[in-house]
């Protein structure tokens, strides 16, 4: 990866934006089903210098649904599957809380966001955050990332939603394959100028 041209960031909601939702929680690694092309999204994104983490809400954890082990395994079984294609994922970030813990990473609160951002000391100069979920984009917003809503796991559902919320800088995708054609693009034109 080119150091200069790396600082921009990608955070990516897991479920409904790279794998499928499942009836039930993901706690097996054989739950992570992924949505067409999003695993060529994220190389394509990766091939474009981007570093790309993963904030993820996983009260399961919380619930007692499955051990914080298996879902580190669950993850390092990705890393894997990623480095594969020749992607190495910066991080994942993941909230482990019951919702009424009242935490401060349970998306929409910007915990998780926050401590994605503190790994790296330089100042990323283009920040996306890509969710289905409103609650994704709240997060988002108060960091100021430029948000996409795809519409896939329950983005379709949350459309009208978030629509209504009137984000700054909110961008509709298709799915993550449209979303990072649309980054990179994006990337393209802004560097013209
Ligand atoms: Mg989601
Ligand atoms: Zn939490």
């Amino acid at each position: 990866m080119n150091y200069f041209n790396g600082k921009k960031l990608i955070i990516l909601d897991r479920d409904g934006v790279i794998n499928k939702l499942s009836r039930y929680y993901i706690i097996r690694r054989h739950d992570l089903v992924f949505i067409k092309k999003s695993l060529l999204a994220i190389s394509n994104l990766s091939k474009n210098n981007y570093f790309i983490s993963i904030a993820t809400n996983q009260s399961c954890i919380g619930r007692k649904i499955i051990k914080k082990k298996q879902l580190d395994e669950i993850h390092s079984n990705f890393k894997k599957k990623l480095k594969k294609l020749g992607i190495n994922l910066f991080h994942i970030a993941y909230c482990p809380h019951h919702p009424l813990k009242n935490c401060n990473c349970r998306k929409p609160k910007p915990g998780l966001i926050d401590e994605i951002l503190k790994i790296k000391y330089f100042k990323f100069t283009e920040k996306w955050l890509i969710g289905d979920n409103i609650t994704d984009l709240l997060a988002g917003e108060l960091r100021n990332f430029n948000l996409i809503l795809v519409k896939t796991g329950l983005g379709e559902k949350k459309l009208e939603l978030v629509k209504q919320k009137k984000f700054k800088n909110i961008y509709i995708c298709k799915d993550l394959k449209e979303a990072s054609d649309l980054i990179i693009n994006y990337d393209k034109k802004s560097n013209f100028f």
